[in-house]
C-alpha cells in the first residue's frame, strides 16, 4: 500500500486562488477583482491595499517571510528579487509586517543587469514590474524560506517591454478582439472574449548527479560537448513508454506533488524515445498562465531532481546521436461561452466558421512562416531543427487525410461534397466529420499539426520559454482574422462572401499544407519549389523580426514596437554569441586539462609496453599500431585545440554583435566539431580506465 495522497487537498495549496480570495476578501473587493480578471482594467490603489493585506496574511499563515515580483526577462528564465515583509518595529519593539497595495501592483527592480538589446539607453536602466492580475500569486519554498511570488510584467519606464509576458498579454488582447469579430459574424452575440489556450508537453532528461558533476560540459553548457555513442542507443525503441525505473518513478511522483501544490495540472508522464528521456504534460490552460506554469514546471523539475540524486537536463540536445528534447505547444482558441474555434462542431454553421478559421490560420502560417520558425529559435534548438530530427526547420501544416481532402475539394469546386470515409454531404459544406487525431500518429514529423480541436506546434525547444511561440501565433492569426473580418463585415451577401473568402485563402495558401514525411530529403526540395522558407539557424532567423512585414504586423496590433523588435533581434545575437563562447571555452578547458593529458599518459604506457614487449623478443605490432592511431588523433586534437583557442579569442574581440554571432556559428562551431571528432574517436580506442569522464552509456543507461 502506498501512502495516501490527497490530491484534492494538495492541489493549489500554495496558490492564492480565486477561491481563497473569495473567502478572504470583502464581497465588493472580490467582485471588483473578478471583474478586472475577466474584463481587464486598472486596479485602484484602495482595492490593491485590501488584496495585498489578504494575500500577505495568507502567505504568512503559510510561513512566508518575503515577497517577490516574479518576472520573465529576455534571458528566457525567470527572475525574482526578494523583499521581506518586515518594516519598522513599533514603539514596543514589536515587528510590524507590511505589504501594501502599491507593493503588490508595482515594483521597481534595477533593470540594468537584464538584457535589453539597446533599449537600455532609452530608459536609463530603470524598469518596473506590474502585477498580471490574471495569473495567481503563489508560494515558493526553498532554502531561502517561503516566498510569496507575484507574477508580473516587466517594462522600462517609457513603457517598452523588457520581458516575454508583456507582448504575450498584448497578443492575447489582439487575438481576442479580432476573433470576436469573427464569431459575431456567425451570430455569436454572447461571447465577450476569446481566449488562447495552451498545453505544453515538456520533454527532459535525467542523469545521475555524481556523474553529472564529473562533466564540465554538462555543468557549464547543459549538454555534452564530447562523447562517443554508447554501444546501445535508442534503436531498439524499448524505452518509449517503457516501464518507468524505480528512481525515476519516485522522482515523477515527487514532481507531480510539487506541481500540484503550485496549481499546475501535471497530468501525464511517460518515458520518451531516448534512454533517460521522459515527458510531462499538464492540462491546457489560458496562454499566460500556461507560460508561467511551464516556467514553474522547468524550475521544479530541476529542483526535485536534486532531492533524488539526479540532475534534470532541459537542453534540447544533451547527447549527440540521441533524440533531442522539445516542447509540443498545443494551442487553441475558445470563446468565454464555451466555443472552441478549432473544433469543427456539429452544425453547418459551426462547420463554416471552423473552415473560415482554418483558412485564416493557413493564411497566417504561410504568410508568417518565417516568424513562427523564429519564435521557436534558441541556441540549443539549432541542434534539432533542420538537423534531421523532429521537426524540420521548414514550417508546414499537417491537416490529416480527411481534412486535407475537404480543403482540396473546396479549392477545386468551392464545395466539400463528399467525405473521404464515405459519408455524403448534401449541400456545400454540410456537417464535417469529427477530425479525430490520427491514431497512428503518422504526422510526428510535422512542425504544425492539426490534432482534432487544436494545433500542435512542435518546433519549440525544451529549454525555451513558450511565450514567444504563443505571442507569434496569436499575432499572426489575429492579423488574418482582422483582414477576413474587414471583408466580411462589409459583405452584402455574407454566405457567399464567406464561401468565396475560404476558397480564396485556401487556394492562395495551400502550399503550406504538407502531410508527408517532414524528415525526407525530397521534402526539402519540394518545400523549396513551393517557396517555403527553410531557415536553418537561430542567428539566420533573427532578422525576420525586423522585416517590414513583421514590423507592420506587430505594430498594427500593439504587440511590439519597432524598437522592441530591434532589441529582440540584438538580444538573439548576444545570447547566441555568449552561449557558443561558453561552449567553446568549456571544450578548450576539457580538452586541454582532461582529455589530452589522459591520452598522453595512455600513450606513455603504450610506448612502455611496446618497448617491453619488443625487449622480450616478441612481436609488438598490435601495440605499436594502436600507439600510432592514438598518436595521430592526439595530434589532430591538439591542432584543433590550438585553432579553437585562436578563433574563440578572435570572436570575443569582435564589436558588431550580428557579425560576431555569425562568426560563432560559421567558424567557431566548425572548429568545435573539429576538436570533438578526434576526442570521440579516442574515447572508443583507449582503455576505459584512463578515460577522465563518464561516457554516454554510463550517463544514459545507469540512472
Ligand atoms: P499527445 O498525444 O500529443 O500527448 P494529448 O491529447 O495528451 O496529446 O494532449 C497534449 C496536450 O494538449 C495536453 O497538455 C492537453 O491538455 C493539450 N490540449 C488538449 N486539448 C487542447 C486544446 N483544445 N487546446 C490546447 N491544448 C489542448
Ligand atoms: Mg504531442
Amino acid at each position: 500500500m502506498g501512502e495516501l495522497l490527497n490530491v484534492e487537498e494538495i492541489f493549489a495549496s500554495k496558490v492564492f486562488t480565486l477561491g481563497k480570495m473569495k473567502e478572504r476578501l470583502p464581497k465588493s473587493t472580490y467582485k471588483e477583482i473578478k471583474k478586472l480578471m475577466d474584463q481587464g482594467g486598472e486596479l485602484s490603489l484602495e482595492t490593491a491595499d485590501v488584496v495585498a493585506k489578504a494575500m500577505k496574511d495568507w502567505a504568512m499563515e503559510n510561513g512566508a517571510t518575503h515577497y517577490t515580483h516574479w518576472f520573465q526577462p529576455l534571458t528566457g528564465i525567470t527572475a525574482e528579487k526578494h523583499d521581506a515583509f518586515v518594516s519598522h518595529p513599533d514603539e514596543e519593539g514589536k515587528m510590524i509586517m507590511e505589504f501594501s497595495g502599491k507593493e503588490l501592483i508595482k515594483g521597481e527592480p534595477d533593470a540594468s543587469s537584464f538584457p535589453s538589446g539597446g533599449l537600455r539607453a532609452t530608459f536609463e536602466a530603470r524598469g518596473y514590474t506590474a502585477w498580471d492580475i490574471t495569473s495567481p500569486a503563489f508560494l515558493k519554498e526553498d532554502a531561502t524560506g517561503v516566498i510569496l511570488c507575484i507574477p508580473t510584467a516587466f517594462c522600462s519606464y517609457t513603457g517598452e517591454a523588457l520581458d516575454k509576458k508583456t507582448p504575450l498579454l498584448r497578443s492575447m488582447e489582439a487575438i481576442s478582439q479580432q476573433a470576436l469579430r469573427i464569431v459575431r459574424l456567425f451570430g455569436n452575440t454572447e461571447a465577450t472574449k476569446v481566449v488562447a489556450s495552451v498545453g505544453p508537453e515538456q520533454e527532459y532528461f535525467l542523469v545521475d548527479r555524481e556523474k553529472y558533476l564529473q562533466r564540465e560540459d554538462l555543468i557549464f553548457a547543459g549538454r555534452t560537448l564530447f562523447g562517443a555513442p554508447a554501444p546501445k542507443g535508442q534503436e531498439l525503441e524499448d524505452h518509449y513508454f517503457g516501464t518507468i525505473r524505480e528512481r525515476v518513478g519516485s522522482y515523477m511522483k515527487d514532481l507531480n506533488v510539487e506541481l500540484w501544490k503550485l496549481g499546475v495540472t501535471a497530468k501525464t508522464q511517460h518515458n520518451e524515445v531516448a534512454p533517460a528521456q521522459h515527458e510531462l504534460a499538464p492540462i491546457y490552460e489560458t496562454a499566460n498562465i500556461a507560460v508561467d506554469h511551464n516556467q514553474l514546471v522547468m524550475e521544479t523539475m530541476k529542483k526535485v531532481a536534486g532531492r533524488h540524486g539526479m540532475t534534470c537536463l532541459l537542453h534540447e540536445k544533451p547527447f549527440a546521436g540521441v533524440n533531442g528534447s522539445g516542447k509540443h505547444n498545443n494551442w487553441s482558441l475558445g470563446t468565454d461561452n464555451g466555443v472552441n474555434l478549432l473544433d469543427p462542431g456539429d452544425t453547418p454553421n459551426e462547420n463554416i466558421q471552423f473552415l473560415l478559421v482554418l483558412a485564416c490560420i493557413m493564411k497566417a502560417v504561410d504568410t508568417h512562416a518565417d516568424l513562427l520558425r523564429q519564435s521557436a529559435a534558441d541556441v540549443g534548438n539549432d541542434h534539432r531543427l533542420g538537423a534531421n530530427e523532429a521537426p524540420p526547420a521548414i514550417i508546414s501544416m499537417f491537416l490529416g487525410e480527411q481534412l486535407e481532402d475537404v480543403v482540396k475539394q473546396l479549392i477545386e469546386t468551392g464545395e466539400a461534397a463528399h467525405l473521404i470515409e464515405g459519408g455524403k454531404l448534401e449541400t456545400g459544406v454540410s456537417t464535417l466529420p469529427d477530425f479525430e487525431k490520427d491514431a497512428t500518429d503518422r504526422n510526428r514529423t510535422s512542425p504544425f499539426a492539426f490534432t482534432g480541436n487544436k494545433f500542435e506546434f512542435r518546433m519549440v525547444g525544451s529549454a525555451d520559454s513558450i511565450a514567444s511561440p504563443n505571442t507569434t501565433l496569436n499575432a499572426i492569426v489575429a492579423e488574418a482574422f482582422c483582414e477576413a473580418a474587414d471583408v466580411l463585415e462589409k459583405a452584402d451577401n455574407f454566405e457567399l462572401a464567406v464561401h468565396d473568402l475560404i476558397k480564396e485563402y485556401m487556394t492562395k495558401h495551400q502550399r503550406i499544407v504538407f502531410n508527408g514525411d517532414g524528415y525526407a530529403d525530397e521534402w526539402i526540395e519540394e518545400a523549396e519549389r513551393r517557396g517555403l522558407p527553410n531557415i536553418k539557424s537561430m542567428v539566420e532567423a533573427a532578422a525576420t523580426l525586423t522585416t517590414d512585414k513583421a514590423i507592420r504586423l506587430f505594430e498594427r496590433f500593439g504587440i511590439f514596437t519597432k524598437v522592441e523588435l530591434e532589441s529582440r533581434e540584438e538580444i538573439t545575437y548576444e545570447t547566441y554569441a555568449k552561449t557558443i563562447n561558453i561552449e567553446a571555452l568549456t571544450m578548450i578547458d576539457m580538452a586541454g586539462k582532461k582529455y589530452i593529458p589522459a591520452v598522453i599518459r595512455y600513450t606513455k604506457s603504450l610506448a612502455d609496453t611496446v618497448i617491453a614487449v619488443k625487449e622480450a623478443g616478441v612481436d609488438a605490432s598490435v601495440q605499436a599500431e594502436l600507439l600510432d592511431s592514438v598518436t595521430a588523433r592526439l595530434s589532430a586534437a591538439k591542432t584543433a585545440l590550438d585553432r579553437l583557442k585562436k578563433v574563440t579569442a578572435q570572436a570575443a574581440a569582435m564589436e558588431d554583435v550580428k557579425a560576431q554571432a555569425f562568426f560563432y556559428k560559421d567558424t567557431v562551431k566548425t572548429v568545435m566539431d573539429e576538436l570533438r571528432t578526434p576526442i570521440d574517436e579516442l574515447e572508443m580506442m583507449v582503455d576505459k580506465s584512463v578515460w577522465p569522464v563518464p561516457g554516454y552509456g554510463e550517463l544514459t543507461f545507469e540512472v
